[in-house]
């Protein structure tokens, strides 16, 4: 059986009310039922209780946090929703093959399927946090779905692929896998530790870093580390500082 508590919906900085209840039914509707708010302009709200109809529970265990990094520390696979290409190109699903990631992945891992700002999507630091970005395919002319609507054609997928292995227990890949795949938390540790090490070797200038740590996401986000191999390079980096005298053995930093 697909566990449906390994998916969690992560809706950033929404401004109108309606579309987080509208996104709690979508979500009860397709068999969701985690959703986190990343700084909501209003909640809890009548108006959110209201669209949310039979799903008022799902608003109820609502989680509210501050930052996008809080929302998915926990999270070994992160998918972000964009109806917009941007500047540095980004490993991309269409809906299908987002909802055969997530399903497979969510054995394992806790998915977050992340959705932006009505008014500006999600911008390039959050979107450089998902291994992933999910591209609906709309009318080129007027390609930007309302939030809820977009949430619901992704849930629909996902309600679709989570069925579809149920009848079908085909091992996936991933199964065979040794080890968990490393979550936000730990992934943001290492790109801080990556990044101090770059500066004290002189790799990495701060007053002109051209795109180097957005380079190095996509690099380790394409990758998807597992926590052994993090590790393995977290090793490397303190024993960098410790040769170059840049830090003591015995007081490695988080
Ligand atoms: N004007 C914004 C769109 C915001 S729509 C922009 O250009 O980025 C609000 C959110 O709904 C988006 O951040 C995205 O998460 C989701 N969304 C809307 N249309 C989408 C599409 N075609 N594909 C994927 N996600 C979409």
């Amino acid at each position: 059986m697909f566990d449906f508590n390994q998916v969690t919906i992560v809706l950033v900085s929404t401004s109108h009310p309606g579309n987080i209840g509208a996104t709690a039914r979508a979500m009860k509707n397709m068999g969701l039922n985690k959703l986190t708010l990343v700084q909501p302009a209003q909640f809890p709200s009548g108006v959110a209780v209201g669209r949310a109809v039979s799903a008022i529970d799902i608003l109820e265990k609502a989680t509210v946090v501050d930052t996008l990094q809080e929302a998915v520390a926990d999270c070994g696979l992160v998918i972000g929703a964009s109806a917009r290409s941007r500047k540095i190109p980004w490993p991309m699903l269409n809906p299908e093959q987002c909802a055969e990631k997530v399903v497979a992945d969510a054995r394992k891992n806790k998915v977050a399927l992340v959705f932006g700002r009505e008014d500006a999507g999600l911008n390039n630091e959050e979107l450089q946090q998902c291994h992933f970005h999910v591209q609906i395919p709309t009318n080129p002319g007027y390609s930007s779905l309302n939030l809820a609507s977009a949430v619901m054609v992704i849930c629909y997928e996902v309600h679709k692929a989570a069925l579809a292995v149920e009848n079908l227990p085909v091992p996936q890949e991933d199964e065979f896998w040794d080890q968990e795949k490393a979550n936000g938390e730990q992934v943001e540790h290492f790109y801080r530790h990556l990044e101090r090490v770059m500066i004290a070797i002189d790799f990495h200038d701060l007053d002109n870093p051209r795109q180097l740590m957005q380079r190095m996401r996509r690099l380790f986000s394409r990758i998807r580390i597992d926590v052994m191999e993090m590790n393995i390079l977290r090793g490397i980096l303190s024993n960098i500082e410790y040769k170059i005298g840049s830090v003591k053995q015995t007081s490695q930093k988080k």
